[in-house]
């Protein structure tokens, strides 16, 4: 069996490190069929859009895409791409593994978390507005249907993975309403999953907890706001969002990008790691069930960073065309 996937190249350093991804998943012995489109600065130039609305259809009707960075120029007007992507999609989860790698310099080790930011709603929800001339307000919103699927989403991926513990984040100590909500979708879902740990943990005490003893924490689960502090914290418990691998997840498609942007200075030199991307694209092969592909990606990554087949970046002299087919060599072994 084959699985179809959209490919979006994407911007600047975005078709390199695509091309690493694909020949590292090409050589899992997984079957893909790759289908491949363009978005971003070439399109734009020739049909006054970045993300046109083919790409989009297509996305929706094959569900699943893996994605380089693409830029949204500034001063043209157009919406950012991953926003639209995003709404047109509702991709609801925001999915960012923490995980140590041998070779990337980072003050902890045995760092594996998995956090799963709620996307949609909370105060990112743009509802705001000025209280005469001295004041402003923001609204928070949190509803059942959103905090479920959040939940379920981290959920079930724990249930997939073989992964231990879920911890929800919030403050409903304070916010007895809305957190509160959270908080108690949290523990419905949790107890449809017995093989499964479930705490809840105080944002602010998660936050001291990360930076005390990080290995203490697996999956976790959170509202946007939170969520969006929380996933760049533990991107720098790592080393940072060079080698930050993330995952989109919606109900009618899912899409899977590095973190990182699209880096136009390093472009077209073959110097951008493409350990991010490789990295998603691990998620990817989890996403569909190949849980094993995925692990074999995540274990030839380890090899190849502790030969010392490695970007710049990250202190080697590899390119990234060499470290995409080290990682496919190993893979073969
Ligand atoms: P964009 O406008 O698309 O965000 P950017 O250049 O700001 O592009 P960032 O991801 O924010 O991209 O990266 C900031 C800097 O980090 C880059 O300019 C580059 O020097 C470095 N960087 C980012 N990703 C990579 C990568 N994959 N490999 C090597 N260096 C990278
Ligand atoms: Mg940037």
């Amino acid at each position: 069996m084959s699985y179809k996937v959209v490919l979006l190249p994407g911007d600047g350093i975005g078709p390199e490190v695509t091309a690493a991804a694909v020949e590292v998943l090409e050589a899992t012995g997984v079957d893909f069929e790759w289908i491949e489109l363009e978005a971003g600065a070439a399109v734009l130039e020739r049909e006054g859009t970045p993300l046109p609305q083919r790409v989009i259809n297509q996305i929706k009707e094959i569900g699943l895409a893996l994605k380089g960075p693409i830029t949204t120029p500034v001063g043209t007007g157009f919406r950012s791409v991953n926003v639209t992507l995003r709404q047109e999609l509702d991709l609801y989860a925001n999915v960012r593994p923490a995980r140590n790698l041998p070779g990337v310099p980072s003050r902890y080790t045995g760092v594996d978390i998995v956090i799963f930011r709620e996307n949609t709603e909370d105060l990112y929800a743009g509802v705001e507005h000025r209280v005469g001339k001295d004041a402003a307000e923001s609204i928070k919103i949190i509803t059942r249907e959103a905090s479920i699927r959040i939940c379920e989403a981290a959920f079930s991926f724990a249930r997939r993975e073989g992964r231990r513990k879920v911890t929800a984040v919030h403050k409903a100590n304070i916010m007895k309403l809305s957190d509160g909500l959270f908080l108690e979708c949290a523990r419905q879902v949790a107890a449809q999953y017995p093989e499964i740990e479930f705490e809840d943990v105080i944002v602010d005490a998660a936050c001291m907890k990360l930076v005390q003893a990080p290995e203490q924490f697996d999956v976790m689960v959170m509202p946007n706001l939170y969520g969006d502090i929380v996933s760049d914290l533990c991107a720098g418990l790592v080393g940072g969002l060079g080698v930050a691998p993330g995952a989109n997840l919606g109900v009618k498609a899912a899409v899977f990008e590095a973190v990182h942007g699209s880096a136009p200075q390093i472009a077209g030199q073959n110097l951008a790691n493409p350990l991010a991307l490789i990295l998603s694209g691990a998620m990817l092969l989890g996403h569909l069930g190949e849980v094993e592909a995925a692990q074999s990606v995540r274990t030839a990554v380890a090899r190849v960073l502790q030969e010392g087949i490695k970007t710049p970046d990250l202190g080697g002299r590899a390119g990234t065309r060499e470290v995409g087919r080290a990682i496919a060599e190993a893979l073969k072994k």
